[in-house]
């Protein structure tokens, strides 16, 4: 232990002003340690610099609108956070970070699509990662700022870049004694990282999590906190159920399990790094940081032990059957998923009769056609779109029956511990 803590910040914890010196009055509230800050990009700006790009993949325009919207956006926290005599140079640093936002776009290929929104949409880190230092010094808190990208080392998958783990170890001990040196506090970006080549890379999207789990994993940090817009990890999504409970404890496994399921509390990958050296991960509500939130951390079971539901909206559910009636065995199960495969398809459920099999997934236009084209060259066809699936952890009768309620079931699934049911809702909830 290096009595170290990591604090991650994500796009809801810093957007506004107001939600800046938030943060602050957070970081002042213990310094007692070391500690490392990692940011997201303010509010909803990655969704944002999204467009900019796609509009430049698909028509090879510039978004002037979205962009200008952006500028105005990060301007206008700028604006209420200095006082006049700074807000200048301000302002200045940012007009400079958009302009090259628009130099840089000009010179990339708009067909490499992975590459192209990597070296964008990572101006939103840059971006609240600068206003944030900037602000820092202006209010003195003491701090060093460090790039991420020279730190997170990837390979070059761009959009979705696996970690090298040696690099960034090696680039974290080169720097960070120094940059602790008489120094308590360092800045730094989630979701950004840079290939060898010192191309930028980011590790896909809510990623800014797994970037806090990597810095907590190199530094040995006594722990990991991420602070969001709710009390902790819930039993189920607040604006989709009422009466939810906190999870007080949550077992490093179970958070893994939750998080395959879809349940969109953490990064899935946030979890396993942490795991593999004991670091306990707490996640807090900025809103009350009084208040306790939940613990990540070695265990048998979750505290309370009630069931947790997670919802999957706009699923497909295809089925595929033989043009012959013959039977569906090994051999085109193996051809069915080497072709869902090749389309990049994430299944979410597998149900097999003699003579049907049948897949969910996450509904994507750009893919469906594409991918019955290629199904049909083999077998007939049919699916159905606008299911949801639902997960419940630690299921009981009366929690299926509540997620079920209003909509017919299409496929249930269970084992000891979860149960999944695709459903049709009949009523949608309000
Ligand atoms: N800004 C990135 C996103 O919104 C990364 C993150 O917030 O975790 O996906
Ligand atoms: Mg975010």
């Amino acid at each position: 232990m290096n009595n170290i803590v990591i604090e991650k910040f994500g796009g809801a914890s810093i957007n506004s002003a107001a939600a800046v010196k938030n943060v602050i009055t957070i970081l002042r509230q213990q310094n007692d340690r070391k500690r490392v800050i990692v940011v997201s990009a303010m509010g909803k700006t990655t969704n944002a610099l999204e467009k900019v790009v796609n509009m430049w993949h698909t028509n090879k325009r510039f978004n002037i609108e979205e962009f200008e919207r952006i500028k105005e956006y990060h301007k206008g926290i700028a604006e209420e956070l200095f006082d006049t005599n700074t807000l200048v140079s301000v302002l200045q640093q940012l007009e400079d970070i958009f302009e090259q936002i628009k130099e840089r776009i000009k010179t990339l290929n708009p067909l490499d699509y992975n590459f192209l929104y990597d070296n964008i949409v990572s101006y939103g880190e840059r971006l609240s990662s600068t206003i944030i230092s900037l602000y820092m010094n202006h209010v003195g808190l003491k701090h060093r700022f460090a790039d991420a990208q020279n730190y997170i080392k990837t390979d070059n998958t761009f959009r979705a870049a696996q970690v090298d783990w040696k690099q960034t170890q090696k680039s974290i001990d080169k720097d960070f004694d120094y940059l602790f040196d008489g120094n308590d506090l360092i800045l730094t970006q989630g979701f950004i990282g840079s290939t060898r080549e010192g191309y930028t890379t980011t590790l896909g999207r809510e990623g800014s999590d797994y970037s806090a789990a990597i810095f907590a994993y190199c530094l040995d940090a006594d722990s990991l906190t991420i602070w969001k817009d709710v009390s902790g990890l819930m039993n189920a999504d607040p604006k989709r159920m009422d009466n939810t409970v906190k999870l007080n404890i949550v077992p490093y496994k179970e958070a893994i399990e939750l998080s395959y399921y879809g349940a969109s509390i953490i990064h899935p990958k946030t979890i396993k790094p942490l795991e593999n050296k004991s670091i306990p991960l707490y996640v807090r509500s900025f809103n009350n940081p009084e208040l306790q939130g939940s613990i990540i951390c070695h265990g048998e079971q979750v505290v309370p032990l009630v069931p947790n539901y997670i919802f999957k909206e706009k699923q497909t559910l295809l089925s595929v059957s033989t043009k012959d009636f013959s039977f569906i065995a090994e051999d085109n199960i193996a051809n069915i998923f080497s072709i869902l495969s090749k389309h990049g398809v994430k299944v979410n459920l597998i149900q097999n009769s003699a003579l049907t099999f049948s897949v969910c997934f996450e509904h994507s236009e750009f893919v469906l056609q594409n991918l019955i084209d290629d199904l049909q060259q083999f077998y007939n066809v049919k699916y159905n779109n606008d299911l949801h699936l639902i997960t419940i952890r630690h299921y009981t009768e009366d929690s299926i029956k509540e997620a079920t309620k209003n909509s017919k079931i299409l496929i249930e699934q269970k084992n000891r511990v979860t149960i999944q049911c695709l459903i049709k809702p009949e009523t949608e909830s309000a």
